[in-house]
């Protein structure tokens, strides 16, 4: 089957009555000017002719508030799109929006245009942390648009920052519990990334605000893509995909380019950890899903490394169907 992807067009910051304390929409999208429904359409019209599976393909909304910018801007990019939807096509419209832009009016409206997915910008789901960093909503704004979009028949997709200033590991764990529990169909984890420009990077520059480290932040990530490989959300995103500008303009913070095969390298050495019979040394082979032999060896051969310290020598063997996030001691 074909992978799903998405045809991106960024609608920057335009409209957000907020500035959140980690937000530098530019210098994320890459993008210095709004997309004008021209743009949308020849940005559609190139991807048709280039994208393989268009009807595993979606155009997406990216990189602000979509439902907080101007009406009549907001549906002429959604008819310019909705031209592109359909029988030979693209299979829908997603976009993403903050949890306070959302109600019944609105989703009535995105529906009527074809957009079939909307991702929430959560971010937390613990007032302290969400006041804290200005994101002007309320845990309670994040369930009830959660509740409204699955009850329009849409598909919810939520994301999340861990890191941010006045959380913790302990409160981003506390959000991801709530995340399962709203259940929504995806789920994208942005280690915050701290920008040139923002109130993260004063207060990061004062001494004010002091994230964890980094490899505490790549254990936490790791932990959640465990728990989450328990349930049926997809993890379509762990770490920031941004524009070689953010390796200029970050000051701190988690960013790294492969920051998921950093999780999952954590999360395959604790599953091999966990496999292997307590105070074994010397040869241990352990197998795993044959698509995951790299990430059980690990990013770097960390996972060699790891175990070599510990007076194993680890030998992965690759199973067919084994599944993700599955190990076997064979020993
Ligand atoms: S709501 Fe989104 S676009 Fe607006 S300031 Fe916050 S992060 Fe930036």
């Amino acid at each position: 089957m074909s992978k799903h992807s998405n045809i991106s067009i960024f609608v920057p910051h335009v409209g957000c009555p907020n500035m959140c304390s980690f937000c530098n929409q530019r210098t994320i999208s890459g993008h210095q000017s709004v997309p004008t429904a021209l743009d949308v359409i020849n940005t559609c019209t190139q991807a048709l002719g280039e994208v393989k599976s268009v009807q595993n393909t979606e155009i997406a909304f990216f990189g602000g508030s979509f439902t907080a910018i101007d009406k009549d801007y907001m549906t002429e990019l959604l008819s310019a799109a909705k031209q592109f939807v359909g029988k030979d096509k693209f299979c829908g419209i997603r976009i993403s929006t903050r949890p306070d832009c959302i109600n019944e009016q609105i989703l009535e409206s995105l529906k009527s245009y074809g957009v079939r997915a909307i991702e929430l910008g959560a971010q937390s789901l613990d007032d302290e942390v969400l006041k804290a960093n200005d994101r002007g909503h309320t845990e309670k704004d994040v369930l009830k648009a959660s509740e409204l979009i699955k009850k329009h028949g849409f598909e919810l997709g939520l994301q999340i920052m861990t890191g941010l200033y006045k959380s913790n590991n302990e409160k981003d764990m506390q959000t991801l519990k709530k995340v399962i529990s709203i259940n929504p169909d995806t789920l994208r984890i942005y280690p915050t990334v701290i920008l040139e420009g923002t109130k993260l990077g004063e207060l990061y520059k004062s001494g004010e605000y002091k994230p964890v480290s980094f490899e505490s932040m790549v254990e936490l990530c790791a932990d959640m893509l465990i728990e989450l490989s328990q349930t049926d959300i997809s993890v379509i995103r762990c770490g920031l995909h941004a524009s070689d500008n953010v390796s200029t303009e970050q000051v701190g913070g988690f960013y790294h380019p492969a920051f998921k095969e950093l999780c999952e390298s954590v999360v395959y050495r604790k599953l091999i950890e966990k496999a292997l019979p307590e105070n074994i040394t010397g040869r241990c082979e352990v197998s795993v899903d044959e698509l995951c032999i790299s990430k059980a060896v690990g990013h770097g051969k960390s996972n060699t490394e790891y175990f070599k310290n510990k007076g194993i020598e680890l030998a992965v063997k690759g199973e067919k169907n084994l599944g993700r996030y599955q190990c076997r001691f064979r020993g």
